[in-house]
């Protein structure tokens, strides 16, 4: 249990990051949930989140690319949860597109949500953490922070340059009780990637069945889908003392996608 810890986990109103906050707050964390969506959805899971944790649930509608709108959702992290115990950088996106016809637009929101919001989000919790001696940071990162798939420029930059900062960001706080860990899944059947399949289909000039079965599990040994609580799951874990030891590491739950 991780009763009396704060954590904000970025991009939680769906997928992977919705699964975290549920797995923290039934971990007894009180949580601060960051996405867009339908505000009655976002309603709906924070009574889930309440009856879960027995504490008052905290959302912000900070968009991840605005380091400004960052900032303030940090201040008001600070401001009414005390402080900030855990860090969860998962909002992201993906836009497929080989690199010639690749939008500059995309190029650069998904460098800013992908990568650097992580670095507004870190430089905003790292000096408490440290005061307090302990801390938890987790990124996620993906299979893309160690191998490349065509047709994914942006996102696989972000996604190594990702995995690179956890590391500094790890080795500069290893000696205050503050961890810094990636977690890199493979796929995961999420809203992010039933929304990439008609446009990699279109990239390849193959069918949407042929992408799920020729391109995505392909290349994932178990030839399923990873399941959004084996990523919340290694999270929690992270964020446990038990981990304690573990810090500057990129751990993979990709069903053994890069072990090949
Ligand atoms: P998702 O599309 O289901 O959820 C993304 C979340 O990010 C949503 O809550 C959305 O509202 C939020 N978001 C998007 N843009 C935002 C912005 N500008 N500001 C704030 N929030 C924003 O995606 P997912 O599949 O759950 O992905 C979550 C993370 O896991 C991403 O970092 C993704 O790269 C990573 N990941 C996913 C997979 C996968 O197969 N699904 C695999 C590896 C890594």
């Amino acid at each position: 249990m991780l009763t009396d810890r704060n954590a904000i986990i970025t991009g939680a109103t769906s997928g992977i990051g919705r699964g975290i906050a549920l797995k923290l707050a039934a971990d007894g964390v009180r949580v601060m949930i960051n996405g867009f969506g339908d505000q009655s959805d976002i309603d709906t899971l924070l009574a889930e989140l309440e009856t879960l944790s027995g504490k008052k649930p905290i959302y912000s509608p900070a968009d991840m690319s605005d380091p400004a709108q960052i900032k303030t959702m940090m201040q008001q992290a600070e401001t009414e949860m005390g402080h900030v115990d855990i860090l969860v950088n998962n909002a992201g996106i993906q836009f497929v597109s080989p690199v010639e016809d690749f939008p500059d637009d995309k190029w650069n929101q998904i460098i800013a949500i992908n990568l650097s919001a992580a670095f507004h989000t870190t430089k905003a919790v790292v000096g408490g953490m440290k005061s307090r001696g302990w801390g938890r940071i987790i990124n996620l990162a993906s299979a893309h922070s160690l191998v490349a798939s065509p047709y994914k420029s942006a996102y696989v930059a972000a996604k190594h340059g990702i995995a690179g900062l956890t590391k500094t960001v790890a080795l500069e706080v290893a000696e205050y009780g503050v961890t810094v860990n990636a977690v890199s899944p493979g796929y995961v059947l999420t809203p992010l990637v039933k929304a990439q399949i008609p446009a990699t289909a279109i990239a390849r000039g193959i069918s949407e069945e042929d992408v799920i079965k020729d391109v995505m599990l392909a290349n994932q040994p178990i030839k399923k889908f990873v399941e959004v609580e084996d990523v919340a799951a290694t999270i929690a874990f992270l964020c446990s003392d038990a981990a304690k030891g573990i810090t500057g590491s990129n751990m993979s739950v990709d069903g053994g996608w890069t072990a090949q």
